[in-house]
Parts: C-alpha cells; sequence; structure tokens
C-alpha cells in the first residue's frame, strides 16, 4: 500500500499526520509522494482541495481519505480519534478483510480561452467568475444556443459535491455527490426592465455544456476552488461534466444527507 499524507499545518493536523506516517509504517506501508494509491488529506475541506490539486495529473489512481481536525467537512469526515481505526481498515483488517468501498462523485471541466490561448482545468468544488474592477457583462450559451446576457458581480458553476460550498451561500441547491450534473448559481445579478436574468440557479446534465463569453473590456477574477486568477483577457469559458471522478475510499458508511444534517443543522 502506497499512501502520501497532506495536513493543513496546524499544530493539532501536523501531530496526527505524524501519527499516521508511525502506524503506516507498523503495517508496512509505504509513503510514496509521487505516486500513492491513497492520499489522506488532514485538516478540513480546504485541505481535501489542496490535495485534490496536488495531484491532479494523477487523479483516475488515487483514492482519497479526509481527516477533519475541525469541523465535521464534507470531504474529511473522519474524526482524528479515529486514526488507528481508519489504518486497520486500510491494512483490510477491519470489517472482515472487505477493503473499502470506492465512492465516485464527478468533477467539473473547465476550457478557458483566453487571447493569450486555451487552458484545461477541472475542479472539485467550483469555477466562478467575477468582475475584479466593475459589473461583470457575460452572454451565457447553453448547448451552443444563447441562454442570457449577464450582468451584476458573477457567476458561480459548481460541481455536485461543491453544492455545499459556495453554491450555498448563492441560493443554490444542495446536490447528491454521486449526481452527473453541474449547477449554475447567479451572484448578485441586475434585474430591471433593462436587464433581465433566470434568476434562478440551473442544472445541467452530463453531456450538456455551457459557455460564458466575456461581452466587455473588462478585468475578471476567476476562481477555481481555492485558486484565484485575474485576467483582463478573457474570451470564453466552456464548463462541462469531466471525464474523470474524484474517487474517495469509504471504510465505513456515512450518508450524505447525514453529513449535511449535521454540518448545517447541528
Ligand atoms: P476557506 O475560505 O478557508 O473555505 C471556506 C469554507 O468552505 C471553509 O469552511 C471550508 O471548510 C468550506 N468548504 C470547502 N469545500 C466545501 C464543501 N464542498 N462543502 C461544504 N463546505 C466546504 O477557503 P478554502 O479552504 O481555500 O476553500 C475554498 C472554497 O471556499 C471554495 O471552493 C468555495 O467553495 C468556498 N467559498 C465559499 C464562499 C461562500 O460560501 N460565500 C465564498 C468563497 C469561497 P473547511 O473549514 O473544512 O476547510
Ligand atoms: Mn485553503
Amino acid at each position: 500500500m502506497k499512501y502520501y499524507v497532506l495536513d493543513r499545518g496546524d499544530q493539532l493536523s501536523i501531530d496526527l499526520s505524524q501519527q499516521f506516517h508511525k502506524l503506516a509504517a507498523e503495517k508496512g506501508f509505504e509513503m510514496d509522494s509521487e505516486s500513492p494509491e491513497i492520499v489522506i488529506s488532514i485538516g478540513g475541506d480546504g485541505t481535501m482541495l489542496h490535495a485534490f490539486h496536488s495531484f491532479i495529473d494523477r487523479i483516475p489512481e488515487i483514492a482519497f481519505v479526509g481527516v477533519h481536525t475541525g469541523h465535521l467537512g464534507f470531504y474529511a469526515d473522519w474524526k482524528a480519534q479515529d486514526l488507528p481505526k481508519l489504518i486497520e481498515f486500510m491494512s483490510g483488517a477491519g470489517e472482515g478483510g472487505l477493503g473499502p468501498k470506492i465512492v465516485k462523485y464527478p468533477l467539473l471541466e473547465l476550457e478557458i480561452e483566453r487571447k493569450s490561448g486555451t487552458s484545461v482545468h477541472t475542479v472539485l468544488n467550483e469555477f466562478a467568475i467575477k468582475g475584479a474592477e466593475a459589473t461583470m457583462v457575460v452572454q451565457i450559451d447553453i448547448n451552443d444556443e444563447v441562454f442570457e446576457m449577464f450582468r451584476g458581480d458573477g457567476i458561480c458553476v459548481s460541481t455536485p459535491s461543491g453544492s455545499t460550498a459556495y453554491n450555498r451561500g448563492l441560493g443554490g441547491a444542495i446536490m447528491h455527490p454521486t449526481l452527473e450534473a453541474l449547477q449554475i448559481a447567479e451572484i448578485a445579478s441586475i434585474n430591471n426592465r433593462v436587464f433581465r436574468t433566470l434568476g434562478s440557479p440551473l442544472v445541467l446534465p452530463k453531456h450538456h455544456h455551457c459557455d460564458i463569453y466575456s461581452r466587455k473590456e473588462q478585468r475578471l477574477l476567476l476562481t477555481m476552488d481555492h485558486r484565484y486568477l485575474a485576467i483582463d483577457d478573457l474570451v470564453s469559458v466552456r464548463c462541462r461534466v469531466s471525464s474523470h471522478k474524484i474517487s474517495f475510499a469509504r471504510y465505513r458508511p456515512f450518508p450524505f444527507w447525514n453529513r449535511v444534517r449535521e454540518a448545517f443543522l447541528g
């Protein structure tokens, strides 16, 4: 078993990752920063975003596990005190040695076209586009047909598992993370007699795509999960459900709706 551990950098998370290495060595696991089979993220959901992007080129070959050292997370759902149990499960000793159930969540693929060239990115939570200095003006097409002209602060396009993050703060719906879809939510659109947008969040299925075209000279802030990029030469962004998925190793059941209830209702 080749593994890698990524922690948030706070003392508790560092201590836990040391403890993990010790227990893992006893089981004969091999630390491998290049080609791990399992990546353990210790910290919060934000730490999982970092882990995901650290191994972005090897996503199909990795199973992720999240341990939280603060509040319960959506990607980080193992408690710190359960670490020994997690190692037992990982070594196949738990639950009759059945090994983990692999749960796969869809990702969002972005094709960003700038005057200087095109780049492709994959995100775990969401992509957001915002006006950096003024009201953003973009045209939104769905499946190559004009859908609407948008004026306002911005647009957030999230994955199903990202729907509990920024998307939720924008009034988007919480989606079960196994649904193969993407959700588009508005960020403070201007709606009056002249400008009109749909106003409600939209969910697109797999095999549909949406394009966001910049419709004025403007400086825009693009966010991809925890990363920010300010640019002034955007042509368009194509959003679609990625053909890749992220895998999580589940060693015991923790239904998504229970996580929603515990995280948001207490
Ligand atoms: P951050 O400011 O530390 O994270 C913001 C919060 O979002 C943290 O509490 C984080 O949980 C939580 N979070 C991350 N992914 C989540 C998910 N899938 N479901 C529910 N909560 C989630 O920044 P960061 O750690 O670099 O993370 C960047 C993320 O922050 C972005 O992807 C975006 O979703 C989110 N964000 C939210 C808002 C908003 O709600 N208004 C605004 C901007 C960005 P942990 O504490 O466990 O890490
Ligand atoms: Mn962060």
